[in-house]
């Protein structure tokens, strides 16, 4: 993870441009710069993946719900014939879930009126007119296809590569998992569309949207520069879009408001108000697929690296390390940045490996099934829930979990600055390097606080469920 000085050179020079208010309160100014220029890097450092393999985790949750594994097969249809069947209905959706964005979402970017969808009937061009117009990446690949669970059998259908569902050019996270062709027409569970869809947002759906990522799309899409995050990085430019950090101090949103410029709220409203809009009118399987879409980010913001920028660093350490830095002291800085990341890093890993083994295994006990069959208490579904109810448990819980972590995980991984987690050896057999130095003891505490955050995750996804049911 070495982030070099030009990218700080690269984002100030862009911020000196954007925010030009800014100088008008020099002090200030040069003490937000401060904390900008740690909060980049350290953000822009975190993987941003949230949930490994969303799958594995959406489909303990969402088999039980009563009715939803028993309903009957829904016929399969491509996006392009799905618009052109709607088109006429969705341009007035699309419209309304646009003001309703710029009226509720305090941070948000407004869609150029250029991109509004318009029902022109033409086939030739009316899968870039949508992407324009809920602003995605337009290279999205949108087959149709599904995840298979570890151990699940293709059943005669044709394996598809990962190359062909994502935009990514590194589909090394995909490749321990298989998936399969649907044919447009033929019969499919719903149950098994709405955990397919679950992982779909991070197939490249949310990449160089913003201005300075060097694509022609971002150019149009009015999201303007990547508020944080390297913008040079292929996968970074999505962490806008799938982060929320909503319950920081207000000292750190004074050091760095651009960290309240993020995306989720407005993709799981869009995609809700598609899924609603797609079952009033029939299109059962567009349905359960954007459905599927907007459970990704609420999960996302359910898991704590995402919705707290650093874990157990206080906003005056952070400022502290930075200036030492700017004086030429950058090792402090340097080493929160590895730490933090590689703490990310190795809580998706540990979940995505024990997750896959239960599965394989049909370990109906295991804890991390336990928990996410038995949700914490409900809460009512709302416009404000991603926020205030999925972000702030996560955000609650983060100093906790990140300690839990630093004390059971193998130290090499969570407290060595000098280490990347990334493609080490320890990573490909995670719970066996954790069980070698910490012995059972250690794979119980990292369980049971991964546990904890998976009833909540649970709950979040059971209550958006109901609520997309009731409509
Ligand atoms: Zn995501």
């Amino acid at each position: 993870m070495n982030l070099s000085e030009s990218c700080f050179a690269h984002r100030l020079k862009n911020s000196l441009q954007t925010r030009p208010d800014m100088y008008k309160k020099p002090l200030a100014t040069c003490l937000q710069w401060c904390f900008l220029l740690v909060a980049l890097v350290l953000v822009s450092s975190c993987p941003v993946s949230a949930w490994s393999e969303h799958p594995l985790l959406a489909y303990p949750v969402l088999s039980p719900l009563p009715g939803l594994a028993q309903r009957e097969g829904i016929p399969v249809k491509s996006l392009k014939t799905f618009l052109l069947e709607e088109e006429a209905g969705l341009e007035s959706l699309l419209e309304n879930q646009e003001a309703w964005s710029r009226e509720h979402l305090t941070h948000y970017a407004p869609r150029p009126e250029t991109l509004a969808f318009r029902a022109t009937g033409n086939p030739d061009d009316v899968l870039k007119r949508f992407f324009h117009a809920i602003r995605i990446n337009p290279n999205s690949q949108m087959r149709l296809y599904l995840h298979l669970l570890p151990g699940e059998s293709p059943s005669g259908k044709e394996e598809v590569s990962p190359r062909t569902l994502t935009t990514l050019s590194d589909t090394s996270e995909m490749h321990g998992t298989r998936y399969v062709e649907l044919v447009e027409g033929e019969l499919v569970s719903p149950l098994q569309v709405l955990c397919t869809a679950n992982d779909e947002p991070d197939f490249g759906l949310d990449l160089g949207l913003f201005e300075d990522n060097g694509t022609d799309y971002g150019a149009l899409y009015g999201f303007g520069n990547q508020p944080f995050g390297n913008p040079n990085l292929e996968y970074s430019s999505q962490a806008p879009f799938h982060m929320g950090f909503y319950h920081e101090s207000p000292l750190v949103f004074f050091f760095g408001p651009f960290l309240q410029e993020t995306y989720p709220e407005y993709r799981i409203h869009l995609y809700k108000s598609l899924s609603d809009y797609a079952f009033q009118s029939g299109q059962d399987y567009w349905g359960w697929r954007f459905m599927g879409w907007a459970m990704h980010y609420l999960g996302d913001l359910s898991m704590p690296y995402h919705a707290s920028v650093l874990p157990g660093v206080s906003p005056t350490r952070m400022i502290w390390t930075n200036l030492k830095a700017m004086l030429g002291m950058p090792q402090s800085r340097d080493d929160a940045i590895q730490i933090v990341s590689n703490r990310h890093t190795v809580m998706e890993k540990f979940q995505q490996e024990v997750l896959r083994r239960a599965h394989r295994e049909h370990s109906e006990d295991h804890p991390f099934f336990q928990a996410l069959k038995n949700p914490v208490e409900m809460i009512h579904y709302t416009d404000d829930f991603p926020r205030q109810v999925a972000a702030s448990q996560a955000a609650a819980a983060a100093e906790r979990t990140d300690a839990v972590l630093e004390r059971w995980m193998p130290p090499r991984l969570v407290a060595d600055p000098g280490f990347e987690v990334s493609g080490s050896a320890e990573m490909s057999d995670l719970v066996a390097s954790v069980a070698e130095q910490g012995g059972d003891e250690a794979i119980d505490q990292i369980t049971v606080a991964i546990a904890e955050q998976l009833r909540h995750y649970s709950m979040h996804l059971r209550s958006f469920y109901a609520a997309c049911m009731v409509e």
